[in-house]
């Protein structure tokens, strides 16, 4: 069976909803508070695991019970984990403050995330990326594996899709050879280094990454749906009418099913509607990988989006 592999970061989601953010010198109660597991490559696999997708893992974590629950996590999905457990580093973890006007504040201690190494890449090379048919990454992980893994990715001929996000200092440099690179559009801002207003603006930006022999780019737009451009082709798919509720994850449900889809050998035109069902699906629901959507979801989705739109 064909699979994808997905080589990322992986954090615990500890998420305190709360009246309004305190003031300096102030304590406040917060009105709950929760966990989830997450990390932009942990809830990619696992919604590409729920997707059904054979699905291979690689990242960090420490030897600690968020790392135990993480790991637990990805594999009640289906995926492979592939994990190093360090001892001298704690498990990745975000404190998610969200106010009870939907604003949100993050903090990210990247713990054993920023602990990958560019030796571990290649040690896991033959294997990991060598053995897959998709490899897909997102640039929470430091900058030189980043560079490793799409000169590992080149090597060896093996599809790469990069999750543009976010950005922290990578260029389309580090990026050159990609098959497919995926920003938002403020990520796009950023790669493309100028501003963009228009439609036009966007397609052009996109555009411009191609020069660094890229094959494809596909922006996604939140509820503008998303735009592919390669060098002939400029496609559009809407995205589907839902009511927000929370957008964590949205971006990594789209980047599992834009790669589920291209390792079915699905059209680009298919491929970005499927994206988009997922993508739709996961901001209906709050929370990082518990949001994701599975092939059930998909299955049902007309009934979904009725029940959305009525
Ligand atoms: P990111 O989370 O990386 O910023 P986006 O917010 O653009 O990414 O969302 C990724 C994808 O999720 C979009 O391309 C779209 O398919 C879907 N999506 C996001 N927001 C909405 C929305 N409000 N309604 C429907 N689909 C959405």
């Amino acid at each position: 069976m064909k699979k994808v592999s997905v080589i990322g970061s992986l954090n615990m989601d500890v998420i305190l909803e709360v009246e309004h953010f305190p003031l300096e010198g102030q304590s406040i109660f917060a009105r709950n508070s929760s966990l989830a597991c997450g990390g932009k490559g942990g809830n990619a696999a696992v919604a590409l695991g729920k997707l059904g997708v054979e699905t291979v893992f690689t990242g960090c974590i420490g030897e600690d019970d968020y790392g135990r629950k993480i790991q637990q996590n990805l594999e009640s999905a289906g995926v492979v984990t592939k994990l190093q457990v360090l001892s001298d580093v704690s498990t990745g973890v975000a404190y998610v403050i969200l106010e009870s006007n939907s604003n949100n504040r993050i903090i990210v201690v990247p713990g054993a995330n920023e602990a990958m190494s560019v030796d571990m890449i290649r040690e896991i090379a033959p294997e990991v990326i060598g053995e897959a048919n998709v490899v897909l990454i997102q640039l929470e992980i430091n900058r030189d594996c980043i560079r490793e893994i799409v000169a590992q990715c080149r090597k060896r001929s093996v599809t790469l899709v990069v999750d543009a996000g976010p950005i922290r200092g990578v260029t389309m440099e580090d990026l050159r050879g990609a098959t497919c690179v995926s920003p938002n559009e403020t990520e796009l801002e950023a790669l493309a280094g100028r501003e963009l207003k228009t439609r036009e603006d966007v397609v052009n930006a996109a555009r411009s990454l191609l020069d660094y022999d890229v094959e494809f780019v596909v922006v996604k737009r939140g509820s503008d749906g998303a735009i592919f451009v390669d060098k002939t082709r400029v496609m559009e798919q809407p995205a589907f009418p839902v009511v927000a509720v929370d957008t964590t994850a949205a971006g990594d449900s789209f980047m599992a099913g834009l790669c589920a889809a291209i390792l079915r050998g699905e059209s680009m035109e298919e491929a970005l509607i499927f994206a988009n069902k997922c993508g739709a699906i996961a901001v209906t629901r709050k929370g990082a990988s518990p949001s994701t959507p599975s092939a059930e979801d998909i299955e049902n989705f007309e009934m979904f989006l009725r029940g959305e739109t009525e």
